[in-house]
């Protein structure tokens, strides 16, 4: 059997389809208060806040805004940190582990507010989501989790024994879970979209195919050299994540990209979809696979992704090893077919936290290592009040140092080709057999 469903389309998001690009400015400014570089969530947060408060702004993105992960991602929201209480504890201290896990209702409340205040249509629902444990050590590392997250913010967290996790999946593979009840999911382009629309609407400029090749520091200001001409700025914000450029060889050799791939099934029968995935809940693994899966907002596909690679692979390689991922957990699916199938860059750091901080007088706010749809927005805020000297700058992710690795010593991720091998042939294999 094809993989492929007729008129499949590799390499476009599903998301993409439908899009229609709203009218970006033409001309570039020849000066602004705040020069924004990256026009995916946490650039157009960057400059809605910064707007807010009264300064001029300038939007530029390399590509087509959007174009970085923010158009690609798998649209699961979840705000509490990618660690568990322990392990933030020992890379940034008890206190700022503390402050993390405290942030993580106010970030969430932050974007709910935000897609309400600017009438964003973003397929936005609470529906909840499970992470799935796929051994005993795993579900019992959930234990604790759920138990400091109860502890330490407000986020609700319900242990799922596998009786229970029987109605939010229908598959026995998993040894139980957890379930975050306020978490949910959104349309990603569509919220992209709603973002860039309520910055045009302000009258801020966004250019397209603007990259920025050179930045000058002079006289406590920068001038940038973008492929759309000069502009002056008194400050700047890097809100490039993974898809960064080597001009910012600082930035580049903490946040990493590390690609993730998705695939969209064709239309299922309503029956099976509820028979899938009863509960209609975002679903992230334990595994190192890191598969992540969900219903389409119109509820009729699956949307699977995963690291089919940590290296970029051709479409058809990365599609085979997801739908095989995926028939691993519903063998029912067998026979189904791809219609889409995508990647995109996330920027990894090497504390797999993101931070929001200064460097050469450059603000930045990057590293978020797969959870970008509230951290990205809510951190894109918080570089432009910093940047302006506003007291709602201050965060808990201003702590969380970017650190360099001695295994990325040229700002080149060289070593994701041996770090691949080494989870598909030992980490996977290991975590396969101990699920059995
Ligand atoms: C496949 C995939 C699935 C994901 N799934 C989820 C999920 O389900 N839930 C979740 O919370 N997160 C998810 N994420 C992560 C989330 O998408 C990102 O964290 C988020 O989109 C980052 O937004 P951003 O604005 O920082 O970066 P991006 O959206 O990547 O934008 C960066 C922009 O910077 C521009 N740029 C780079 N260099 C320059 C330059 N020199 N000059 C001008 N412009 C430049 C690029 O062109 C790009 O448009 C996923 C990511 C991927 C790739």
């Amino acid at each position: 059997m094809s993989l492929w469903a007729e008129g499949a389309a590799p390499g476009t998001p599903y998301w993409w389809e439908g899009a229609e690009t709203p009218a970006l400015t033409t001309d570039l400014p020849e000066r602004a208060d705040i020069l924004v570089i990256g026009a995916g969530y946490t650039g157009l947060s960057a400059a809605i806040a910064a707007h807010d408060c009264g300064a001029s702004v300038c939007v530029v993105d390399a590509e087509a805004p959007g174009r970085g992960a923010s158009t690609r991602n798998g649209g699961m929201v979840g705000a509490h940190p990618r660690l568990g209480w322990d392990a933030l504890a020992k890379s940034f201290g008890g206190e700022v582990a503390d402050a993390l896990f405290a942030e993580a209702t106010p970030a969430l409340d932050f974007v709910r507010d935000l897609i309400a205040r600017e009438g964003i249509d973003c397929d936005f629902r609470q529906t909840g989501r499970v992470q799935l444990a796929w051994t005993r050590v795993h579900f019992e590392a959930q234990q604790r989790l759920a138990a400091h997250v109860r502890a330490k913010s407000d986020v609700k967290a319900e242990i799922l024994d596998r009786a229970a996790l029987a109605r939010e999946i229908g598959t026995g593979r998993y040894f139980g879970g957890i379930l975050f009840p306020e978490h949910g999911a959104l349309h990603p382009r569509k919220y992209h979209d709603g973002l860039l629309a309520a910055v045009l609407r302000r009258g801020v400029p966004v250019l397209g195919g603007a990259e920025v090749t050179s930045l000058d520091r002079q006289g406590g200001g920068f001038t940038a050299q973008t492929a759309k001409g000069p502009i002056r700025a008194e400050k700047v914000i890097l809100a490039t994540n993974g898809y960064t450029t080597p001009l910012f060889r600082w930035h580049v050799a903490r946040v990493f990209p590390l690609p993730s791939y998705l695939i969209a099934t064709e239309p299922l029968p309503e029956n099976l979809i509820g028979h899938l995935a009863p509960g209609r809940r975002m679903m992230v693994e334990t595994r190192a696979r890191h598969s992540y899966f969900r219903v389409s907002p119109d509820g009729t596909r699956i949307l699977f992704g995963g690291r089919a690679s940590m290296r970029e692979v051709d479409m058809r390689t990365a599609a085979r090893r997801l739908h095989a991922t995926m028939t691993g957990i519903w063998p029912e699916l067998a026979e189904v077919r791809v219609t889409h199938a995508w990647w995109g860059n996330t920027g990894f750091s090497f504390s797999h936290m993101p931070r929001v901080g200064e460097h050469a007088g450059l603000h930045y706010a990057m590293g978020f290592s797969g959870s970008g749809t509230v951290m990205a927005p809510w951190l894109g805020a918080k570089a432009a009040w910093r940047a302006l000297g506003d007291p709602r700058g201050e965060t808990a992710y201003a702590a969380t140092a970017l650190r360099r690795h001695v295994l990325h010593p040229f700002a080149r991720p060289h070593f994701l080709k041996a770090a691949d091998l080494w989870y598909r042939f030992a980490v996977d294999a290991a975590e396969t057999r101990a699920g059995r």
